[in-house]
């Protein structure tokens, strides 16, 4: 049975915004990371994340905590296996917003759970727009963000599912019809 979702691509492809319109309109929970970087001032602690210190990171390292875990723009980002627990055991939908490494190790980790859609931004400009738009990030962390761009793009042909997000509601539309379909092949024993 497929219950992961996984929302992979650059910084600024729009998966936040997405996921929690998804999130609301399918009524499916979004999983909450660790992450050692700095809150925004619109996050909250224990929903947008779970924010903690490098110390206590390693510390959840040591003891096994983490089903993955990832540095991104020099912040550590890891999703923890009790995080997961009750949707494993009751085969609950969750969605999973990863980079793109970590997306690639869940998808390995459980591929008869998960299903990967990975985000492009229509292109770099539009990116770098998008990021600055936002202005939650320096430039210097704008143009890191960037320099990873090409290189989550190669590792895409590893997704089941690759989505441009040229338009939100498609894109809104095509990630709903992709869990849609999920939903029926699994009712259907397929
Ligand atoms: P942001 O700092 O903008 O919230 O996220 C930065 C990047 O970290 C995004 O690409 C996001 O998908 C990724 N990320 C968030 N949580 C996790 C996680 O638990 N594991 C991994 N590998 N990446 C994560």
């Amino acid at each position: 049975m497929k219950n992961f979702f996984i929302i992979s691509g650059s910084s600024g492809s729009g998966k936040t915004t997405l996921l929690e319109l998804l999130s609301r309109d399918l009524n499916i929970e979004i999983s909450v990371s660790f992450t050692t970087r700095n809150k925004r001032e619109y996050e909250i602690d224990g929903v947008h994340y779970h924010f903690i210190s490098e110390d206590k990171f390693n510390e959840m390292i040591k003891d096994n905590k983490f089903l993955e875990f990832e540095t991104v723009h020099g912040d550590l980002y890891g999703t923890a296996l009790e995080s997961l627990s009750k949707y494993i055991d009751n085969n609950k939908l969750l969605f999973l917003e990863l980079d793109v490494n970590g997306a690639i190790s869940l998808m390995n980790h459980y591929p008869e759970r998960t299903v990967s859609i990975f985000l492009s931004p229509p292109n770099i400009e539009e990116l770098r727009k998008r990021l600055e738009i936002r202005s939650t990030e320096t430039d210097t962390e704008i143009n890191k963000r960037l320099s990873r761009f090409q290189e989550e793009d190669n590792l895409k042909k590893e997704f089941d599912h690759k989505l441009i997000n040229d338009n939100f509601e498609t894109t809104f539309e095509n990630i709903k019809n992709i869990i849609e379909k999920h939903k029926n092949e699994d009712l259907n024993g397929s």
